[in-house]
C-alpha cells in the first residue's frame, strides 16, 4: 500500500496511491494516518478489505489536488546525521561511533509539493534527501532482530537545513533544522511489502535540474534495525513517529565553494520506490 494525505493544509484526508499510479480518496474508511492507524497491523487489512469492497468506486483524485505530509501529527521527528560514510567525510566529520541523533520540530513538517521557505536571516539553506521510515507499534528496548516488527513503513523525506543555524550558533542542530517548511514528507507512506530490499534503494537530489545528490541506502553506516533498536534504549519510540535515517553526500555545504538556495530554486529528489518530490524555493515573507 501506498498511504498518502490530500487537501489543503490542515485538512488533509486519507488517500492511496494505486499500483497504475492513480490516486483515490480514502476517507470513507474512516481512519487517518495517524498514530492510531500505524500501532495496529490490522488496520492494513481491514483498508484491503474495505478497498476490495469498494471494487473501483473510489473517487479518483485530479492530478492538481494538493498532497499533504503522508503521516498526520507524528509525536516525534527525530533524524540521523552522518550515517552515510561518504557524506560524513565531505561534511569533514569523523564516522562517528554511535548514531548521532537529533530532533527536528514537528512544526517543520509540510507536504512533498509545497514550496520550501527560506527563513529570515538564512543565508545558508541547504538540502538533504534522505529515507525516513514510520513507527508501527511501540518500541521499547528493541534488539535489532525484532527492530522491523516496530516498523509500519518507508518514506521520502527533504531534511532541510540552515547550516548557520545549525553549526554557527550554538547549541543544538535542532535550531537550523526546524524552520517552517523544512520538512517535507512523502508523496507517500510505503508499506514495507512495496519494497524491495531497504539497504539497497537508489536516491537522488536535483536542484534547478542539476544532480547534486547520487548516492544509495547501501551506504549507511547504521542500518535501520540498529537504529530503531539504538533509539528505542533511550526513549520510548511510539506509533506514528517519522525517524529520518541521514544523507548521502552532496550536500551544498559540501562543494567549493559552498551552494546554498535562492528563492526561485526548485529541489526535486527521490528514492526508488519511494516516489519524488519537488519544492520550489520562496522567501518567508511573514
Ligand atoms: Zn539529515
Amino acid at each position: 500500500m501506498k498511504l498518502l494525505r490530500h487537501g489543503n493544509i490542515g485538512e488533509e484526508k486519507p488517500g492511496l496511491e494505486l499500483a497504475d499510479g492513480s490516486r483515490v480518496d480514502v476517507s470513507g474508511f474512516g481512519m487517518d494516518w495517524d498514530s492510531a492507524f500505524f500501532s495496529d497491523p490490522e488496520n492494513l487489512t481491514r483498508l484491503e478489505q474495505w478497498i476490495s469492497e469498494k471494487s473501483g468506486a473510489l473517487p479518483v483524485l485530479d492530478s492538481s489536488v494538493r498532497l499533504g505530509p503522508c503521516v498526520a501529527t507524528p509525536g516525534k521527528l527525530i533524524c540521523i546525521g552522518l550515517n552515510y560514510s561518504d557524506h560524513a567525510e565531505e561534511a569533514g566529520m569523523d564516522i562517528p561511533a554511535e548514531p548521532i541523533v537529533f530532533f527536528k520540530a514537528t512544526s517543520a513538517i509540510c507536504g512533498p509539493f509545497d514550496p520550501v521557505m527560506i527563513p529570515k536571516n538564512s543565508e545558508k539553506t541547504d538540502w538533504e534527501v534522505e529515507l525516513a521510515f514510520v513507527i508501527g507499534k511501540r518500541a521499547n528496548y528493541v534488539s535489532e532482530e525484532d527492530a522491523l516488527d516496530h516498523v509500519a513503513g518507508y518514506l521520502l523525506h527533504n531534511d532541510y537545513s540552515e547550516r548557520a543555524f545549525q553549526l554557527e550558533r550554538g547549541g543544538q542542530w535542532v535550531k537550523g533544522k526546524s524552520c517552517d517548511t523544512f520538512a517535507p514528507l512523502g508523496p507517500y507512506v510505503a508499506t514495507p511489502d512495496e519494497l524491495g530490499d531497504i539497504n539497497d534503494l537508489d536516491m537522488w537530489l536535483t536542484v534547478n535540474g542539476e544532480t547534486k545528490q547520487n548516492g544509495s541506502s547501501s551506504k549507511m553506516i547504521f542500518d535501520i534495525p540498529k537504529l530503531v533498536s539504538h533509539l528505542s534504549e533511550f526513549m520510548s519510540l511510539m506509533p506514528g513517529d517519522v525517524i529520518s535515517t541521514g544523507t548521502p553526500p552532496g550536500v551544498g555545504m559540501g562543494f567549493q565553494p559552498p551552494q546554498y538556495l535562492q528563492p526561485g530554486d526548485v529541489v526535486e529528489l527521490g528514492i526508488a520506490g519511494l516516489g519524488q518530490s519537488r519544492q520550489e524555493v520562496i522567501a518567508d515573507e511573514r
